[in-house]
């Protein structure tokens, strides 16, 4: 009998929403483009979208960036961070985290990582004493959230301010608490591959007005921050102004008019993509040498894309496994491979930081299997995608038990 074979892409995203397709010609309509470049009693895009952002994550303040890489640089520089500090920052994550602390001329201390897909809190522990680090940049990698009341403990008895990279959990919550609202600074992106897509940038939230009275300096204000209106009341900005520089880095109405009907819909989209992430995490379950990574329950999750572990296989087997499904449509991404491909690199290729070993994170990448899941999948896909894994890894285990 002939293998089926999925013709879906792993990449695709759903359209622009129609509605976001309208502000945004009214946008370029009107010519201005630029945030501060408002008519009298506008408040305009850009500080819309800050305003509703603040709003859907319940904090107190919220600024819109060029990128969510930007938004964490922008984070470290508002909390002080100078250049040769250590930052401890999770050893498994995307490159744009060390580089933003590279950015900085800071000094990355990667922490391990447990079979959950989260920071070690026992290394991070050890790190934070060893190092003497007053920063961690949380990267939560994949939308894996860790026991953010245990993280906070730890941070709190070493002194560590944390910044939260929510680049994959805009949506998401600990115990009811949004991603990104337990550290000082939450990260976002809304570049295409994250929860809302204007194909690049950022958004930043806090509930420090000093902190983000300097955010909103550096990320190019002028003195034009009065015309925000969800950052800190003006007096915040009269030292600021002076001290702070100016690092341009903002967002333009066009991106923010894409993005606030997307906003708007993103926990219907949520629910969306945890049906899908339930399916497949359902189709994936009960096969023999294949981990499901377990989700919490104090974790509400969005599942725009799905992990699993194949501990103990060897690099062959891993390498046979992906062109097997990859002849079949199904397009896995491995942690463990040599040399980095496409987006996906890991620590010891990020060589401007100081040469470390993590033999626990090398341990569990060997083995680790990441893949997509865009909203433009049918739950028909997604099971078909499910058979046509669970189909190779139960082949390559009966070839290799021969
Ligand atoms: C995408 C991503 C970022 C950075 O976002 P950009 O908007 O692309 O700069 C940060 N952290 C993680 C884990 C990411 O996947």
């Amino acid at each position: 009998m002939e293998k089926p074979v999925f013709t879906g892409n792993f990449t695709q995203q759903e359209p622009i929403p129609e509605a976001a397709i309208a502000a945004a010609l009214d946008v370029m309509r009107s010519g201005r483009l630029h945030r501060y470049n408002l008519l009298p009693g506008d408040e305009g895009e850009v500080a819309a979208l800050e305003r509703e952002f603040a709003a859907f994550t319940g904090a107190r303040f919220a600024l819109a960036v060029a990128s969510g890489g930007y938004a964490m640089s922008c984070a470290m520089r508002a909390i002080g961070v100078q250049a040769g500090d250590k930052i401890l920052s999770n050893g498994w994550t995307l490159a744009p985290v060390p580089g933003a602390i590279a950015s900085l001329g800071a000094i990355p201390v990667f922490v391990e990582t447990t079979q959950d897909l989260t920071i070690d809190l026992d290394d991070l522990a050890h790190k934070a004493r060893e190092s003497g680090a007053r920063v961690l940049l949380l990267s939560h990698m994949r939308g894996h959230i860790c026991d953010m009341d245990r993280l906070m403990t730890i941070a709190r008895a070493h002194d560590l301010q944390v910044i939260e990279d929510c680049a994959h959990t805009m949506g998401a919550a600990w115990r009811g608490v949004a991603s990104g609202r337990h550290g000082v600074v939450g990260c976002y992106s809304t570049q295409t591959y994250k929860h809302i897509n204007s194909g690049e940038g950022g958004l930043i939230v806090s509930d420090d007005p000093e902190i983000m009275a300097r955010a909103v300096v550096l990320s190019g204000s002028y003195m034009l921050y009065g015309k925000h209106t969800a950052a800190p009341p003006v007096e915040m900005f009269e030292n600021v102004k002076y001290e702070t520089p100016n690092i341009s880095g903002r967002m333009d109405h066009l991106r923010a008019a894409i993005l606030r009907p997307q906003l708007a819909a993103l926990p219907q989209q949520v629910a969306r993509w945890n049906a899908l992430y339930r399916m497949l995490e359902a189709g994936l379950r009960n096969i023999a040498g294949l981990r499901v990574i377990e989700r919490p329950p104090q974790e509400s999750i969005v599942g725009s894309s799905f992990q699993f572990l194949l501990p103990d296989w060897s690099a062959d087997r891993m390498r046979a496994l992906l062109a097997a499904c990859a002849a079949r449509g199904v397009e896995l991404k491995w942690f463990g491979a040599a040399e980095p491909v496409a987006f996906t690199s890991r620590y010891d290729s990020w060589r401007y930081a100081p040469p470390q070993r993590l033999p626990r994170t090398d341990a569990i990448l060997a083995g680790l299997i990441d893949m997509r899941l865009p909203l433009t999948f049918s739950e028909a896909d997604v099971r078909m995608i499910a058979e046509i894994i669970r189909d190779e890894v139960v082949g390559a285990s009966t070839q290799a038990a021969e």
